[in-house]
């Protein structure tokens, strides 16, 4: 059965959330303020987390950000109004998907399976022959060694360009903001400049890709960064 966290403050709406997703066969817990609903996510090994963005105390988009940092684990952000996702589309929470409220119950379990079959296909289909080495297709990364092979031709990357390609991977299906990848990568207090996540990113098609125009591992997502398709 599938685990789901639910972080929110109001709880005649978290009530229902649990209800609609119990009601599907799934578990649901609640937890109704940031911090504790922080800890809750980092111990309880849960399948979803389902994250209200206006908490009390600690803000939603902190909570998002160091569960992201911890767990590969799907976050669905719940708001409550439509521009103000807008707005935090582009901070690059590593959030999965975004619900405005109000919203039907069936359009959030909906939502919650599709997030949860993602992350499923990549468990069964790029396989992890060790805890170090990412295998997709015709690419293997071998993280230990840091060392990339393209049917079975080693390729050579630089450590930045390394970086950049073993950390989408790691992330497979997941969209990543060029913001979100400077700020993972190259790091806040970085005085580099943001054009320089596609210049990485095309140097590093031109090594694994077959046909670098066409990518079929890091794909650009237009108006919202790339991804890393497994
Ligand atoms: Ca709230």
């Amino acid at each position: 059965m599938k685990r789901i966290l639910i972080i929110e403050d109001e709880k005649p709406i978290a009530e229902l959330e649990r209800d609609y997703f119990e009601l599907h066969g799934f578990a649901a817990d609640l937890v109704h303020d940031g911090a504790e609903g922080l800890q809750q996510a980092l111990s309880g090994g849960y399948d979803l987390i389902l994250l209200d963005l206006n908490l009390p105390g600690f803000d939603g988009l902190d909570v998002c950000r160091a569960i992201r940092d911890k767990l590969d684990v799907p976050i669905l952000i719940v708001s409550a109004r439509d521009e103000e996702i807008d707005k935090i589309r582009g901070f690059g929470l590593g959030a999965d998907d975004y619900i405005t409220k109000p919203f039907s119950p069936s359009e959030l379990i909906a939502r919650a399976k599709a997030h949860l079959g993602r992350y499923e296909r990549f468990t069964s289909r790029a396989v992890q022959t060790g805890q170090d080495q990412i295998k997709v297709r015709e690419l293997v990364i071998d993280r230990t060694s840091r060392r990339v092979y393209v049917r079975g031709e080693e390729v050579l990357l630089p450590a930045r360009e390394f970086d950049v390609l073993a950390f989408m991977a790691a992330h497979p299906n997941r969209v990543f903001s060029k913001e979100e990848l400077f700020e993972r990568l190259w790091g806040l207090d970085s005085a580099g400049d943001i054009a320089t996540v596609a210049v990485h990113i095309r140097r590093v098609r031109e090594k694994i890709e077959a046909v670098p125009s066409n990518p079929q591992f890091i794909e650009t997502v237009w108006g919202a960064g790339y991804r890393f398709t497994v």
